[in-house]
This record gives C-alpha cells, structure tokens and sequence, in this order.
C-alpha cells in the first residue's frame, strides 16, 4: 500500500456529496462488522428502459453474468456498437467532477473513469474517482475538442490520490433514443489505511450527449442529491473501445522458453475478451540467472525489484513476468509458477505486480498429466503460456475459482488436468485449456476498483473469502477435524515475533480430506489477531504459488503439524504494545464440491519493554516495514530489514528472537555471496528461539553443506538442531535428515 502521509485521505472531499458514513469509516485495524467491505459491490445490470428501472437485487450474479459477458465479447469486436449517435456506447469515459456548492471546498474537484459495459437491453457501469488539485496538476482533457491525439489511451491517475468507487445502480429514459437521460450512482468511500470502503452518497447525473469537434462522443450534466439539490458538474468524453489498458512486461533467462508463441498476441486475444487492451513488452531476453539456475524468492524479489526500478506506477500499469528455469522453494510439491505480493513497506509500495514461471520443472510422471507427462514445462508451451497469464490474473487480484470442473485461465493447472482426465469422453491436458478468464473473472476485471486491480493498489491477501461473487458460498464447518492452535512461547518481549505452532488432527474414525499444504503459500491459511483494544487484524500472504497441491487423505487418528512466525501485517506491526493478543487461524479448502472450514486460536501475552535500549531496539523494529520482507522472504538486498533485525540482535531481550533469521540468511547463497555456515554456527546457540517449522529448514539447509567445506560447523550446528528438535518435537523428522548428513561426512 501506499504510505498514508501522502494520501488526500478525504481531506479535500465533498461534506455534502460524501457525508454518509463520513465519520464512521475504519481507520487502523479492520472491525469486524466492517470484514464485507474489503471490496465494495460491483455493480449489476441494469435494465434500459424509458421508465425508472429500479436495481434489481441480484444473489448469484456469476450465474446470471454468464451470458451477459459472453454477449459482450462480441459488442466488443465491434467498436460501432451503438444504437444511436447520443447513446452510451461501451467502452472506457474519461470523468470529471466539479463540486460548486457553496458549502464545497474549492479542492473538490475529481477525474477518474467510468466504464460502460453494453449487454443487450442491459447496462453495466462502474468507475474510479480521483482527487485532483486543478490548480496544481492539469486535468488530462484540456479541452475536449482538442483530444484527437488521446484517442484510444486510457488515463492514469496517482495511486495516491485514490478516494472514491462508483456505480451505477439505475437509469431513466433510454440513451439510445438520443434524449437526456439520468443516471443513479452509488459512491464508495475508500479507506487507505484499512484498505476497506464505506457507502457514500447516492446521487443523480443528468445526461446531456453531445459530439465534440473531432467527432468525439461525450456529455455534461449537473449531478444533483436525489432530492434535486445541484452539487455540481460533470463531463464525460469515451477514451476507449475497451475498460482498461496495461503493459506486461516479459523477461526472461535465455535459457527458459518464451511464454508465448509469437509476438505476444496469444496473451491479448485472452485479455481482449476481458475487454482489457494490453501491450506486451518482450523486454530483457538475456536476464543474469543464478549459477545453479534455481531462484530463490529472495533472489526473484531482487530482480523484481531492479526490473521497476525505471517504472512509475502511478503513471502506468504495467505487470511484470520473469520467465526462469527454476524456483528453488519446493518444499510444498511442484510449483509452476508464483506470485508475489509485498505490503506496505519503504522499498516496496507496490504489490501485486511481479509473478514468476518455471521452465524446467517437470510434470509428475502420472496419467492425469495427459499430454505433459513426464515431460519439461517449457516444453508443454500451452501448458506453460497458461500458468503465466494465470499468475498474471493473481496480480490483478483474480483468485482461484471455487467452481473444480471448469478450465479457464484461474483454474489451477493441476485440476485443469483432473477435468481432462475425468472428462467423458476423456480429454489429454492442455488440449482442454480454456483460453479465457471466466464470465465471473471477466465482470472482476472489467469492475473491480482501479486500486483493487492495478498494480501498486490493495494487497492480495486473506480476503478473496469477501469477493462478492462468493457471499452466496455456502461454508461446511469440518467434522471430525480439529484445528489445534498455540503459541511457542506464550509470553514475548515487545518487538519480537510471535511463532504460532498449528495442527491439524483427525479425530474422527476415518479418512478426510485435507489442504494439500499448510504453507500460508498455498493460499489455505489465513486469520486474524485480535490486539489489546478488541481491534481486528487479518494476515495476508506474502507469496502465492500455482502448483501441484491437491487436496490430502489425512488417516484416521492422524494430524499435519505446521508453524508460522507473525510480525508484521499489512496494516503495520502485528504486536506493537503490550498486552493479550487472540490469534484465530482459519483453515479454508474445498473438497468433494464443498468449501470447508475449521478454526482454532491461541492467546499471547506481550511485556512491556524491560529499559530502554529494549524499547529503542522494538521501536526499530516497528518503524521498519522491511523487516517483515527479511523474515518472510529475505535477500541481502534488505538492508533495512536486516539492519532492524541486526539492532534487535543486539538487544539482550531481543536476540533469542531474531538471531535465526540472520543464521538463515548467512547459510544461504545470494546471487555471488556464498554461504557461510561457521558464521551461522556462530550465531545461533540454545537460547535461539526456533518453531517446529524453522529447525527443519535449518536442518535442511545444514544438509546442503559437503564435510569438505566445514565439517566442524556441521558437528556444532548438529548438535545444537537436534537439542532444539527434542524441545519442539520433531526429533523424529530432524534426527531422520541429520543421520543422512552424518552418512553423507562417512
Ligand atoms: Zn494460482
């Protein structure tokens, strides 16, 4: 997100046109009775007729939207659409608000766009509205009649100035007929900080078409409270045949395929039925790979990162591929390709825009893989061009369907090849690809807010649960399964991460089906922490995968232990004051065509600062955001975080707490920097503070190393991960791997 200083944050609104809920929108932490407005509601069709056609209340508007995208496909083909010289014709409208009530601060000024979707006798409209300082910053339309050279070019506006969503709930009178018409629109007031939205005003444009010099289509008209007082003015000229523009910029290692067949155009013909235009720019074919060709996440986040570094998102949206051969976190199963997301933080304001495939995993060798298996995922090009625009979808806030038998792009590749498999007659994966976002996925793209879907905007996290295309899911409490949450230390000094030990157990007489992985990657985990005040937080992933992970039988009797470790979440530090925090986990997945759910939670108690080097150390901590990026992600490119983390290790209190994460860092290759165990071996002792999950890894790392190179740090650091294992009891899965290292010393 972006940092909240530099936004208007309502400053220069409207009293009048936005006072609704004015006082009542979240600030801080996300209240429960606030969870429904992670988005706001996307609008539903409206029916076109010469009367008042009041909304219809719409419960499953992906049933109904279904032939009504479809429709659109084909209006969108052709740009002559339109039934009269004054109608609405689809497509994309530049708007421009101006407030001149008396009671109306003179910075009451807005642009934004509007976009018109035409369905038959049908319309569907929602937009984007922006603060704009006129005095300061230009408006983009000038003069409407000199706009020729804008033709076909959507406008970008400043992510920070982002204030308002709209949509239009109903028309009177019919714009085909040429005459005025008035349009209802609903306002959405966002909240930057929570990332939430509260209704405004409900207020009425009245529509006067007009055609400016160049031919152009547009009109103005007052906007009025629907009790007719005038507000104000707005003026509206269509810029675009399509909804929405973006750049996706390809890179790749010259060793890994090229995601695409040709010129890029396999990728716009799928964008192109979303109404969206995007360019796609084949950009660096030659990216620097690291020497075993295997990217870590920290070592993507780097390159991700010089990638933009020339880029201004508030002037562009532009998503960024890197096509590698190789993704080294797979300790979850196969993973085709990733999805990153980074919350608010110095370096990285920008979510949602890179995403990452591997060339050179291979598909499992089983029959469902039809026509890929066993074979390079490179080489499976459909296969492969699908996984990339599918990560390019996650980057644009699409998340997975709940729907397990369809095949469009969202779908995850692993049931695409399951519907192929089970299909009758039977079909071969990728042959079944479906090259299309779905009818629902096409309404998100085509009217969701701006700040939702471009780059830069909200952060993709634990809330596809609140899309309004899911309200109507009907949740199954699991039976039988128990979600047993608790803390590894109960109680932790202000500043440090709290590690959280979870388990999934059976208890039940007989076999279940469970998440294929517990990892917060796998997208199943998500929760929330509920702090001293009784204000809610909720967790969000950092890093989405797309790849192998079915849902497991889980034995009768059995359980799936996992760990995780929480600082930081997207709305700022998760413990920042002492007191008792609930943590609630909540477990989502869906099985035999049913969405399950199980939750568990666990209490934690934060002390106050010991002195006040503690106090300076914790206060550290969190006023670095970075910091959350070096224990998620890591990267020596991190210096902030890791300078925090470094301040922390030497604070008496804190080290326990953090000295693993620098172990970590240093016993890992980045890019040229090789790895150090001595150091690492060093750093860490008894005191070091490890979850189940983190000795493990440690012990895998370990693993890495050959006798030659350090034989006695492996000794040391032996030793010391099996007294750690006994403590947290994984003595069993640690003492397995250390007796492979002490074979492998034979
Ligand atoms: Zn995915």
């Amino acid at each position: 997100m972006t940092n909240n200083e530099c936004l208007n944050d309502g400053a220069g609104d409207s009293p009048e046109l936005f006072s609704a809920n004015y006082n009542s929108g979240v600030t801080g932490g996300r209240r429960p009775d606030s969870v429904e407005s992670f988005l706001p509601p996307l609008p539903e069709p409206v029916g076109i007729s010469p009367d008042f056609t009041p909304l219809k209340r719409i419960h499953a508007p992906q049933d109904l939207l279904r032939e009504d995208a479809l429709q659109s496909y084909d209006a969108l083909q052709d740009d002559s659409f339109s039934c009269h010289p004054g109608a609405l014709q689809q497509g994309c409208y530049y708007i421009r608000l101006m407030l001149t009530s008396l009671h109306t601060p003179s910075s009451s000024q807005y642009e934004g766009t509007l976009r018109i979707q035409r369905t038959g006798d049908k319309l569907i409209a929602s937009g984007d509205l922006y603060i704009n300082d006129f005095c300061k910053t230009p408006t983009y339309y000038p003069v409407l009649s000199e706009n020729s050279n804008r033709k076909n070019i959507i406008p970008v506006f400043p992510r920070n100035q982002y204030a308002r969503y709209i949509r239009v709930v109903r028309i009177k009178g019919n714009p085909d007929s040429g005459k005025d018409i008035v349009l209802e629109l609903e306002t959405f007031r966002f909240d930057n900080k929570s990332c939430t939205w509260t209704r405004g005003e409900t207020f009425n444009v009245e529509v006067k078409f007009s055609t400016g010099l160049d031919g152009s289509q547009y009109w103005r008209g007052d906007i009025q409270t629907l009790s007719k007082r005038v507000l104000g003015h707005m003026v509206a000229v269509r810029v675009s045949p399509y909804f929405r523009q973006a750049l996706i910029e390809i890179d790749r290692v010259a060793a890994s395929d090229h995601p695409s067949h040709n010129d890029g155009s396999d990728w716009q013909a799928v964008f192109e039925k979303a109404g969206w235009n995007v360019a796609i720019e084949f950009s660096d074919e030659d990216v620097e790979e690291p020497e075993d060709h295997n990217w870590s996440n920290a070592e993507l986040h780097k390159k991700m990162l010089v990638c933009r570094q020339s880029v201004d998102l508030d002037k562009q949206w532009r998503y960024h591929l890197l096509a590698v051969r190789e993704l080294e976190d797979k300790r979850d199963g196969v993973i085709f390709g990733v999805m990153y997301d980074s919350p608010e933080s110095d370096i990285n304001r920008t979510p949602r825009e890179g995403v990452a495939v591997a060339s050179e995993v291979i598909f499992p060798d089983k029959n469902i893989w039809g026509k890929c298996r066993g074979k390079r995922f490179g080489e499976c090009k459909e296969a492969y061009i699908r996984t990339a625009i599918h990560e390019i979808g996650h980057a644009m806030l699409l998340y997975h369907p709940h729907n397990p038998h369809e095949n469009y792009i969202m779908q995850r590749t692993v049931l695409v090849a399951h519907n192929a498999y089970n299909a009758v007659p039977p079909q071969q994966f990728p042959d079944n690809i479906e090259w299309s976002f779905s009818p629902q996925d096409i309404h998100l793209l085509c009217h969701l807010p701006d700040i939702a879907v471009r780059p830069g905007g909200v952060p993709f996290g634990a809330s596809h649960r609140r899309l309004p295309v899911d309200v109507r899911e009907v949740v199954v409490e699991a039976d039988g399964l128990e979600l047993n949450v608790s803390a590894l230390h109960e109680v932790v000094p202000i500043g440090a991460p709290v590690r959280v030990n979870f388990s999934l157990v059976n208890r039940s007489d007989q076999e279940k089906l469970v998440p294929g992985s517990l990892s917060m990657k796998a997208g199943h985990v998500s929760g929330r922490i509920i702090d001293p005040s009784g204000t809610e937080h909720t967790f969000a992933t950092i890093i989405h995968y797309d790849g192998d992970l079915m849902p497991k039988p889980l034995p009768a009797g059995g359980s799936i232990p996992y760990s995780a470790t929480m600082l930081w979440g997207m709305e700022g530090p998760f413990f920042p004051t002492s007191g008792y925090y609930r943590i609630i986990l909540e477990l989502n997945w869906r099985t035999q065509g049913m969405q399950m759910r199980i939750s568990g939670n666990t209490g934690v108690m934060v002390t106050p600062p010991k002195d006040e080097k503690h106090a300076r150390a914790a206060l550290k901590i969190f006023s670095t955001p970075e910091t959350l990026l070096a224990l998620a992600i890591g990267g020596d490119h991190l210096k902030k975080g890791y300078d925090a983390i470094h301040t922390a290790i030497n604070n008496p209190v804190l080290k326990p707490h953090y000295n693993l994460v620098e172990a970590k860092r240093v016993s890992q290759r980045f890019f040229d920097r090789k790895p150090d165990l001595k150091k690492a071996a060093d750093i860490v002792d008894e005191k070091t503070v490890m979850s189940p999950r983190e000795v493990i890894r440690l012990t895998k790392i370990l693993k890495s190393f050959t006798k030659e190179t350090q034989k006695e740090a492996i000794e040391k650091m032996s030793k010391l991960l099996l007294t750690k294992a006994k403590e947290v009891g994984v003595e069993d899965e640690v003492g397995t791997i250390i007796k492979e290292i002490q074979a492998q010393m034979q």
